[in-house]
């Protein structure tokens, strides 16, 4: 079991009123896209998902980063606006680990601004050969800092991030 595994099966923080996640991220099997809230998303501090406790295995798999305790309290993605997961990304037959950053299309910025700017500045800079991709509703980019990264994805046609 890893650090990530762990934090996810003994989490130290909760939900709560935050369900940024039921907006920014698509959930394929109900057909739900990135970018708007989901249909069956009551929004709101008493809000909460109406398929509770039969909603999609995806969505009940899913942690980040914030609530498996990766990311400083503050950076609460209700808060910051800002969802970010450890996620996989397919550039032509190769999988490498990446940073998946899912910004609310209200707050386009907010991945660079604030705590969460200076947070993902500091993660490019010390992990350099990890992609941060940037998701907001339809439109996604990567930013590279590793120089190799970057030749690799200039190479290639396309590439595919991890969905839930
Ligand atoms: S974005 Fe994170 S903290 Fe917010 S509802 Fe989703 S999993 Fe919970
Ligand atoms: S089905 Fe429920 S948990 Fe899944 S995205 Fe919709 S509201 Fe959120």
């Amino acid at each position: 079991m890893d650090d990530v595994e762990f934090l996810k099966a003994h989490p130290s923080r909760t939900c709560g009123d935050c369900q940024l996640c039921c907006k920014v991220m698509a959930v394929r099997s109900i057909s739900k896209p990135e970018g708007k809230w989901c249909t069956h998303c009551s929004v709101g501090p008493n809000g909460g998902c109406s398929l509770y406790p039969s909603h999609p295995q995806d969505c009940k798999d899913f942690v980040c980063s914030w609530l498996a305790g990766l990311l400083p309290v503050t950076l609460k993605p209700s808060a910051c606006k800002v969802v970010v997961s450890s996620a996989t990304l397919t550039i032509g037959d190769d999988k490498i680990d990446c940073l998946n950053v899912y910004v609310d299309a209200d707050r386009p910025d907010a991945y660079k601004t604030g705590l969460m700017g200076d947070y993902l500045r500091y993660f490019g800079r010390r992990l350099p050969a990890v992609p941060i991709v940037i998701i907001c509703g339809q439109h996604r980019s990567i930013i590279a800092n590793d120089p190799i990264l970057r030749l690799r994805l200039l190479s290639v046609t396309s590439w595919k991030v991890e969905e839930r």
